[in-house]
């Protein structure tokens, strides 16, 4: 029997920690967060977001763009967030509608601002291990992980996914934990090979149950990123949690593992923003 990471709860003790930080701060950090179109995925997340702010102390500012917004529009409202005192973090909700170039938005987004981590500079930052934030979701995994006692100093750790906001830099942030780290994705040739040598495996693909039991060795550490749904419309993860729960050492479920910390560490990287502002200042 596994023992059960419960991301909701590690998740509120530390928004509880955060809350704390911030009554202590001198200038509240402040985040804004701008969606284009009306994805209602997109639109649950920003809102999950604006909550979460006003429930740790956070100022945040929710900018609706309508769809057709021309890109010298978009980056005229990113300009003007940049240069605003009171926001210290800007978000804009990917994915973008298709006219609109992801890559020059962010770009266009104040690295000091950019509390996402998915600009050049930050990526880059993170690749030297010289980095001030992490892209939340892999920063909240590496915090499970921490917070349930488990080091990844001298494991094998496999990522299954190699995607910029997931894969890669879960990846990356396993490597400077000391781990000895694979990466496997779509045209990995045996993947099971692969998973079944996990001390610790993070699995980001986006495929419902893909991770049956024969994929894991007794006693690893299983982490599911993925978020899907079942044959039912149920919220499910990449992994077969009711299988490969009796064989791990420790798993995250879904819902209530990894999708809570994301936007904590959103919260974290305000913080650390709104900080690094004030050291400017
Ligand atoms: P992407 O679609 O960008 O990437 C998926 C990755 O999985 C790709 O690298 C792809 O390989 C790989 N892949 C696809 N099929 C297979 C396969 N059969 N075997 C091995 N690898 C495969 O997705 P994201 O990284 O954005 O998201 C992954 C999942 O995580 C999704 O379910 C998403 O909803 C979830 N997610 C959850 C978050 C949270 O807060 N909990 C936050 C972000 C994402 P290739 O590169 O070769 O195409």
């Amino acid at each position: 029997m596994a023992r059960i990471i419960d991301g909701k709860a590690i998740s509120a003790q530390i928004r509880a920690e955060l809350k704390e930080e911030i009554a202590a701060m001198k200038t509240r950090p402040g985040l804004a967060v701008v969606i284009v179109g009306s994805d209602p995925a997109s639109q649950v997340y920003v809102r999950n977001k604006h909550k979460a702010c006003g429930e740790v102390g956070i100022y945040s500012e929710v900018h609706e763009l309508p769809e057709e917004t021309t890109e010298a529009e978009l980056l005229a409202l990113v300009e003007k967030l940049n240069r605003d005192e009171k926001i210290n973090g800007i978000l804009v909700q990917l994915p973008l509608p298709k006219h609109l170039s992801e890559k020059t938005v962010i770009a266009a987004i104040d690295p000091r601002k950019d509390v996402d981590a998915f600009s050049a500079v930050n990526v880059g930052r993170i690749m030297l291990g010289d980095y001030d934030f992490l892209p939340c979701t892999p920063a909240g995994v590496m915090e499970l992980l921490k917070r349930s006692g488990i080091d990844a100093a001298g494991k094998n750790c496999v990522v299954v996914g190699r995607s910029n906001i997931v894969g890669k830099p879960m990846a990356m942030l396993l490597l400077h934990a000391n781990g000895t780290v694979t990466v496997a994705h779509s045209k990995t040739k045996d993947l099971a090979a692969g998973t079944r040598g996990a001390d610790i495996l993070v699995v980001g693909v986006g495929r419902a149950k893909m991770i049956g039991v024969d994929m894991v060795k007794d006693g690893a550490v299983v982490i599911d990123v993925g978020m899907n749904r079942d044959e039912n419309g149920k919220l499910c993860g990449d992994v077969d949690f009711a299988a490969v729960e009796p064989k791990a050492s420790f798993i995250t479920p879904v819902p209530g593992g990894v999708g809570p910390m994301t936007i904590t560490m959103l919260l974290k990287n305000t913080i650390k923003a709104a900080r690094l502002a004030a050291e400017t200042e």
